[in-house]
């Protein structure tokens, strides 16, 4: 024999009944008088919080050297398996010059790849980097039209130079290992790292800033762990500029068309 039904919550009376099929439209009614929360992206940006985790970045040291020493723990770290790097000896990143680093010590990461299909934006990778090359930004905007596109580059996630750093590869500043500059005591190009670059790169753009630097006339660089917001246009600027072929493919078509 089976039990009749009987309904846990009291049954409405016959306004209750009447009212029932409008009553859905008084919490429309309620919010016209309720101030307005939407936010007009991405025509207005709401900058996220600071300890937000975006984009990651892959830092530089003060004399423009890159903290990625191509360890690949980050990689191993990953629960996503979104990270790719290939390491390469520094006696190797320019021909003839054994002398020249793209990082302090033995060896540099000449292949950097995040995949942001992939990435659930967990940190673990942060974490297990033993030079805090890696770290996350705030730049949360990560879609793009296509798979490829999604696929970021090492130059897509490099720090942009400071104003007085001196662009890599050149030699370590002088009397340093890598030590030092995990101790953070290298905190400027050095003159001997500029008249290298002048012999080997004469037209290089960051020659007369770090001179500049050298000589005394100019502040020290300052590394930024972080791009916040106020210098996101700027980074992506200046990657831009630096590899306009990535454009099509990764920026949406609002991005494209606010740099038209
Ligand atoms: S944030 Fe997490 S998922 Fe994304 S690359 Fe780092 S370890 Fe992998
Ligand atoms: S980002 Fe850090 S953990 Fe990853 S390869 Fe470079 S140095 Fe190693």
């Amino acid at each position: 024999m089976t039990t009749p039904y009987e309904p846990l919550r009291p049954t409405k009376g016959p306004l209750g009944e009447l009212l029932a099929p409008v009553a859905g439209f008084g919490v429309t009614f309620a919010s016209m008088f309720r101030p307005a929360v939407t936010e007009e992206y991405p025509r207005r940006k709401t900058p996220p919080q600071a300890r937000y985790h975006g984009r990651h970045q892959l830092n530089r040291y003060a004399d423009g050297l890159e903290k990625c020493i191509g360890c690949e723990l980050c990689a191993w770290a990953c629960p996503a398996d979104a990270i790719y790097v290939e390491g390469a000896d520094n006696a190797d990143a320019v021909e003839g010059a054994p002398e020249a680093h793209m990082s302090p010590g033995e060896r540099y990461g000449r292949v950097y790849q995040i995949n942001y299909l992939r990435c659930i934006f967990c940190g673990l990778c942060i974490e297990a980097c033993p030079t805090r090359a890696l770290t996350m930004s705030n730049d949360y905007e990560l879609a793009g039209p296509t798979r490829a596109g999604m696929i970021y580059e090492k130059q897509d996630i490099l720090a942009p130079l400071a104003q007085g750093m001196l662009a890599a590869p050149h030699p370590m500043a002088d009397g340093t290992t890598d030590t030092e500059y995990y101790r953070g005591e290298v905190t400027a190009p050095t003159a001997a790292q500029v008249d290298w670059v002048r012999e080997h790169r004469p037209d290089d753009a960051t020659l007369d800033d770090a001179a500049a630097v050298v000589a005394g006339d100019a502040p020290p660089p300052v590394p930024a762990q972080h791009e916040l917001r106020p210098d996101q246009d700027r980074a992506e600027a200046e990657r831009a500029a630096a590899h306009e072929s990535n454009l099509d493919g990764r920026w949406t078509v609002h991005e494209q068309e606010a740099r038209a």
